[in-house]
């Protein structure tokens, strides 16, 4: 596959000051010869590599002023023999500069190509270019943060970490099974399962983070439910009005319910009214209120609002640790507050914020979000994949064989080196990619 050159445009297909088109391959600098006529003396195959040189990029009847940057493997993005050309930002433009680049010896890169070629010649892990397409495709600050830190490998290394000491184990166990006579100390069974239940801890707790990171990546959708007339649209528009500079669009939301989107510290919270289906004309109120409980069910936070005297919320717990139960009109008429968790006003805005805050401690929880990297439902199942072998593991102490012990810890193993992609197959890897767009 690397042997051939690719090339597409890197940047957003809009207008804008610059576009880059990427040239990756063994022919990328031959290709650059062929289009690009640099105004200085240094010939394109004399070029420094990392340094920009001014000229000419020629195209099918014109020619754009613009920068050519050599990058030589491996220090590359993608570990090949990188060219960059910088065009002014126009989609025609760039497109005929990227049909330049074909038509000299390049052919068109496919979806993530540049970066499953930096991931083929070991420039980053599999987790880390899927952090790096979080950190593009986020819908909020906190994903780009925690795309930032699997882009920086942070799992990565953890994962290679927890890896190093389950290979540990089974070399111990390998000896014992291959010179069981011979002097080598002999596995010891309560310190092999104290050993594993410390890893599959330390892999539960990664897991649990998964809670969190779940809603970062996917947003929380919060319910607002209560009686006609309690305030729940003045109460949806007064959260929305907050920040509607920076409502996130809905990418990927297919709830025709949600209203509209704020964010809190980074994390979208998609809003749902379900009263407008509680309030439906009689005929229809049947399914409106089926469609409405299930939205509340499901829902990441309900925000329960009422007016006057609490009444219990149908069909939800007092417990329920989503519900939020909420006093509004607090400017008309003081809450009775071991009722409630909070009273604001929908009118004046009072308590909004400290809505906002309680909405982002229940969403969040204790662990806050510095530790919230495991965002990718791809890398929680390999995780829990891994949990159930170590957890097998050790239930078969003292019962089976070290080498069926050592089977399940090795599946551990593999499942863990899924998301690094040191065991990832074929499938995995294009599934990966898939995600990318061309040009990344
Ligand atoms: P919904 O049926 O629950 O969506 O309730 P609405 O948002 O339509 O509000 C019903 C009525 O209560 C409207 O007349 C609102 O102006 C009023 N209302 C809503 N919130 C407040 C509030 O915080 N204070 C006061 N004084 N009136 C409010």
């Amino acid at each position: 596959m690397s042997n051939s050159t690719i090339a597409a445009i890197s940047t957003a297909p809009a207008t804008g000051g610059v576009a880059i088109i990427r040239i990756s391959g063994p022919q990328s600098l031959s290709v650059a010869q062929k289009i690009f006529a640099p105004s200085g003396k240094t010939q394109v195959e004399n070029f420094s590599p990392n340094y920009m040189y001014p000229g000419h990029i020629l195209c099918d009847g014109f020619k754009d002023y613009g920068l050519c940057v050599f990058f030589k493997a491996p220090r590359s993005f993608t570990g090949e023999d990188v060219v960059e050309l910088h065009c002014h930002g126009g989609i025609q433009l760039s497109r005929a500069v990227l049909k330049a680049a074909l038509s000299n010896g390049a052919c068109m890169a496919t979806n993530g190509e540049f970066t499953k070629r930096a991931f083929l010649n070991g420039k980053l892990s599999l987790a880390s270019a899927e952090g790096m397409i979080d950190m593009i495709n986020a819908s909020g600050l906190a994903e780009v943060r925690a795309g930032a830190m699997l882009y920086a490998e942070k799992l990565t290394n953890e994962v290679k970490a927890i890896q190093a000491q389950l290979k540990d184990i089974l070399a111990g166990i390998a000896a014992d099974i291959d010179y069981p006579e011979e002097d080598v100390a002999s596995t010891d069974l309560p310190d092999l399962d104290r050993r594993l239940d410390a890893i599959g801890n330390a892999i539960d707790g990664m897991i649990k983070g998964y809670g969190t990171g779940k809603k970062i990546k996917s947003g929380v959708t919060c319910a607002l439910c209560g009686a006609p007339n309690a305030g729940k649209s003045s109460l949806l528009n007064a959260l929305l009005g907050y920040d509607k500079a920076i409502v996130s669009p809905l990418a990927g939301t297919t709830r025709d319910a949600v209203e509209g989107s704020i964010e809190i510290d980074g994390i979208v919270y998609n809003l749902v009214d379900t009263a407008g289906l509680r309030e439906q004309a009689d005929e229809i109120e049947a399914i409106g209120i089926s469609i409405a409980k299930k939205a509340v069910q499901s829902a990441d936070i309900i925000l329960y609002v009422c007016e006057g005297e609490y009444t219990p919320l149908d069909g939800v717990a007092e417990d329920d640790p989503r519900l939020i139960k909420i006093y509004n009109k607090c400017d008309i008429s003081p809450a009775r507050m071991e009722q409630f968790d909070i009273s604001v006003s929908a009118k004046t805005g009072e308590n909004l914020d400290k809505l906002k805050s309680l909405m982002a401690s229940k969403a969040v929880g204790e662990g806050g979000l510095s530790g919230a990297y495991v965002i990718e439902q791809r890398h929680y199942e390999a995780l829990c994949r891994a949990s159930m072998s170590l957890k097998n593991a050790a239930s078969a102490i003292g019962l089976f064989p070290l080498d069926i012990i050592s089977l399940d810890i090795n599946d551990a193993w593999s499942a863990l080196g899924e998301i690094t992609g040191e065991t990832a197959n074929e499938e995995i890897i294009a599934n990966v990619f898939a995600k990318f767009c061309v040009g990344k």
